[in-house]
């Protein structure tokens, strides 16, 4: 990413852009554009709503946790009618719910569904294929809109054979870049909604994007040096081989669960169906506050673990394994949670990262170390 920024009005940035703006469809499993934004993904939140929506349209969202309830908050502000439905955070979506509550609206007034595919609050993982199924199968119109921030690149997505009308993502996760950029992969469905949505919309509009994008361009300045930054991703993710990527983090998750499973620790998400392969989110015992332990965490070891966010503030520490990680980066990881609980007293069993050792080493295989 290190590279002069050329001039992105030339021909130079043209042939990045197509190609990029190409590449980039696999990673989302579509055909369909993919738009891609200088804004974080919160940025590409408002893009999905407002080139979709009319003021006062209902949208369907669910108690998921931080994510899910902020980008509802984002759909209250832009004048949004939200449903709010409850749900257990502590499991991923049941799709047989969101069937239900779509069969049950007759008057066909839901007009988007907004799903959080991996919650990074909870570490609880949604089958969002399951729920695409659910939506289409009730024969109700509604858009599905689902937020894969911190799920592609590391849990399988499937824009086009899922069903999903707008897949928002960004930079910082699992595509392992700086922050800064965000997408949104637009079906022919949220395209054509698009024709009478009615919410202002001008800096996100889907409709300058396409024309520019054609020509490999951008309807303003882009931010160049992390688009140099995504080809690279994308092809580190191509080297790998997605389907290699997954199972990288599926089992670096199984580990960091050995982990935590071995401290006598409890992890947010409940059911095995919805653990995350991306984040574990890890239950501080009863009187003991996540974000002293985290203090002692960074000052001894130079180590961020994710704070608890909204009403897990304090409750919660969250250990991040995705992205450019290994074994080692992860044992390392490992270790020095262990290392912090017993530093700043939380009670717990010692062997938590030797349980995680013990999982990697039998699940290693020849050639993985690359
Ligand atoms: C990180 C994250 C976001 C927010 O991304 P920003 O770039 O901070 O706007 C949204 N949803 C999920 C699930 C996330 O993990």
């Amino acid at each position: 990413m290190n590279r002069a920024v050329i001039d992105h009005r030339g021909p130079e940035f043209q042939a990045l852009g197509l190609a990029l703006l190409e590449n980039v469809k696999w990673v989302f499993g579509t055909r369909h554009p993919v738009f891609i934004y200088p804004s974080s993904a919160t940025g590409a939140w408002e893009a999905a709503l407002s080139n979709t929506l009319s003021p006062g349209d209902t949208v369907l969202a669910f108690q998921q946790g931080f994510f899910a309830e902020r980008w509802a908050r984002s759909a209250a502000r832009l004048g949004l009618d939200v449903r709010l439905e409850p749900w257990d955070a502590a499991v991923g979506l049941d799709p047989d719910r969101v069937k239900e509550i779509l069969v049950a609206d007759t008057r066909r007034e839901i007009r988007a569904v907004l799903v959080v595919h991996n919650e990074t609050s909870t570490g609880v993982t949604t089958d969002l294929e399951a729920v695409g199924a659910a939506v289409r199968g009730s024969g109700h119109p509604a858009l599905l809109m689902a937020d894969t921030v911190s799920s592609l690149a590391a849990t399988d997505v499937q824009h086009d054979a899922w069903g999903v009308d707008v897949t928002v993502s960004g930079s910082q996760k699992g595509l392992m870049l700086p922050p800064g950029l965000s997408f949104t992969a637009v079906s022919p469905r949220a395209m054509e909604a698009r024709e009478t949505s009615r919410l202002p919309c001008a800096y996100w509009d889907w409709g300058d994007m396409l024309e520019s994008n054609r020509d490999g361009f951008f309807p303003y300045t882009p931010a160049t040096t992390l688009l140099y930054g995504l080809a690279e991703s994308l092809e580190m993710l191509r080297e790998e081989g997605l389907p290699n990527v997954f199972a990288r983090h599926a089992r670096f998750a199984e580990a960091t669960r050995w982990a935590v499973r071995g401290w006598g620790l409890e992890m947010v998400a409940r059911s095995a169906g919805s653990f995350s392969n991306a984040v574990t989110a890890v239950r501080m015992p009863e009187g003991h506050d996540a974000d002293a332990f985290r203090a002692v965490v960074l000052d001894r070891f130079d180590m961020s673990l994710g704070t608890g966010l909204g009403d897990l503030k304090g409750r919660v520490f969250r250990i991040g394994h995705l992205g450019d990680i290994n074994e080692l980066t992860l044992v390392g990881t490992l270790a020095g949670v262990e290392m912090g609980l017993a530093l700043a007293d939380v009670p717990h069993q010692g062997g938590g990262a030797a349980a995680a050792m013990d999982h990697l080493k039998e699940t290693s295989s020849a050639g993985g170390g690359r």
